[in-house]
């Protein structure tokens, strides 16, 4: 560079450090934490305490349905491990909750031959009479085969055969089954497991009803017995079948949220707030949906303080309940939150499985996601560096809903759905250095997050 050039410049950056105060690029503005960032992830691997703490909880007290003695208990352990940890404003805040009870249930072939089924009832589903039911079968691969067939379809039961093609799609059958099978005058539902895998394990999960439709019985068979069934339809065999469920609901019962803090030390009014849910269906340990997730962000929250770090703003971890079977919990947080609701800079949670993470997806302002790209790079060391343009979880919806910047940890998703919501959802299925980096990948996003000079921008208006 020539001389007289580089003298104007070195003038222009002279002018440019003393002037006031300009928005920083987020590369500039993250940078400076690459190396904290480094000695978080090592802290985190180092670290066996996630594990140790998930198998506490979940061999300790098992799976933890909405209602259950299991999942207070559990939120009372919860609660006083925090306060143990030194974290401070350990807390819980009430939540009124569904209480449904699955009771005995089962389901048997009949005809052609006598064989009992591989079942889950659905969670909110109605029980069958005393007797149960016995029905003949009508299998269908989809709402459309139905509304072919429906007249076939009165006084029988309906079995939804629907391929698994992901997720978000196949869901579709375990909610809306029991209704659409109802109008078209089915005495019972059954789905094929929302499933890409099957050891002839089935899954449970949420169903919604209608008010407009008789509330029929409905459950989930394995995904061999239901092909099966369609593989006797399809050579002509009558099938019938024998339902017994003794499924009910209970008057609301009490539950909580948990929640500690870190407390920020210039502006301990904003808030990051990450976590998962403390409550899992009825089978299994719900180790991955979601002990997993709680416990992933809370451990991520004491790594936090145990490396003696304050961040500019307060860091908050909440264990939400009833996130499977009516969401109240996260209702009851945006609720409880009120005007302050528009302090919360980031919301994060994790209940995808605390398998190796990929990164996070965002949802909110393009701003914002351009400064948590930036922080998820700091992340490529554990291949966790992924910040995908959408994204978010149930329990942080509501926050969303009003405004806030929310991101859904991303793990992984091979076999999170092989175990989801079945007997099968254990702990011997994570690996204790896959879980280390969830911890390490929600610390460095929450710490940096908080700790930014400049908050993260806000595009979208807050309703107060
Ligand atoms: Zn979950």
């Amino acid at each position: 560079m020539p001389t007289r050039f580089r003298l104007i410049v070195c003038a222009a950056l002279a002018l440019c450090a003393s002037a006031p105060l300009v928005a920083q690029s987020p590369t500039a503005q993250v940078s400076q934490y690459r190396e904290l960032a480094a000695q978080i992830i090592r802290a985190a691997q180092a670290d066996s305490s996630a594990y140790d703490r998930l198998g506490r909880m979940v061999d300790g007290f098992g799976h933890r349905l909405s209602g259950s003695e299991a999942l207070e208990h559990a939120i009372d352990w919860v609660l006083a491990e925090m306060k143990r940890d030194g974290l401070a404003n350990a807390r819980t805040e009430p939540v009124k909750v569904p209480h449904w009870i699955r009771g005995r249930e089962s389901a048997e072939l009949i005809a052609p031959r006598r064989t009992p089924l591989v079942m889950l009832g659905l969670g909110g589903s109605v029980g069958t009479p005393r007797a149960g039911i016995t029905a003949p079968v009508l299998v269908v691969s989809s709402f459309e085969e139905l509304e072919r067939r429906k007249e076939d379809a009165r006084g029988k039961i309906v079995l939804f055969d629907a391929p698994f093609v992901d997720y978000g799609v196949s869901v579709a059958y375990r909610r809306a089954g029991a209704v659409e099978a109802a109008r078209a005058g089915a005495v019972a539902s059954l789905i094929r497991s929302v499933t890409p895998y099957s050891i002839r394990s089935p899954h449970t999960g949420a169903l919604r009803y209608d008010s407009t439709v008789t509330r029929i019985p409905a459950a989930a068979l394995s995904v061999e017995d239901a092909m099966m069934l369609r593989r006797m339809q399809n050579r002509g065999d009558r099938i019938v079948l024998h339902l017994a469920m003794q499924a009910h609901t209970l008057p609301d019962a009490m539950s909580r949220n948990v929640m500690a803090e870190i407390v920020g030390r210039e502006r301990p009014e904003e808030v990051v707030v990450l976590g998962g849910h403390m409550d899992s269906w009825d089978v299994g340990q719900g180790a991955m949906d979601d002990a997993g997730g709680v416990v992933a962000a809370w451990e991520a929250v004491r790594l936090i303080q145990r490396l003696g770090l304050r961040p500019r703003r307060t860091i908050r971890v909440v264990g939400w309940t009833n996130e499977e079977n009516g969401l109240r919990g996260a209702m009851a947080y945006r609720d409880a939150r009120g005007a302050d609701l528009n302090r919360h800079v980031l919301a994060i949670e994790s209940d995808a499985g605390v398998f190796a993470p990929r990164g996070f997806g965002f949802g909110g302002a393009p701003e914002a996601l351009a400064v948590v790209r930036e922080v998820g790079k700091l992340l490529a060391p554990i291949g966790a560096d992924s910040v995908e343009d959408g994204g978010g979880e149930a329990d942080i919806g509501p926050l969303m809903e009003r405004g806030v910047h929310g991101m859904g940890l991303l793990t992984t998703p091979t076999r999170y759905f092989w175990y989801h919501h079945t007997q099968g959802d254990t702990i011997d299925k994570l690996d204790p250095a896959d879980l280390a980096k969830c911890v390490a990948a929600l610390a460095v996003m929450a710490y940096v997050v908080a700790d930014l000079e400049e908050a993260l921008p806000r595009a979208i208006p807050v309703a107060r």
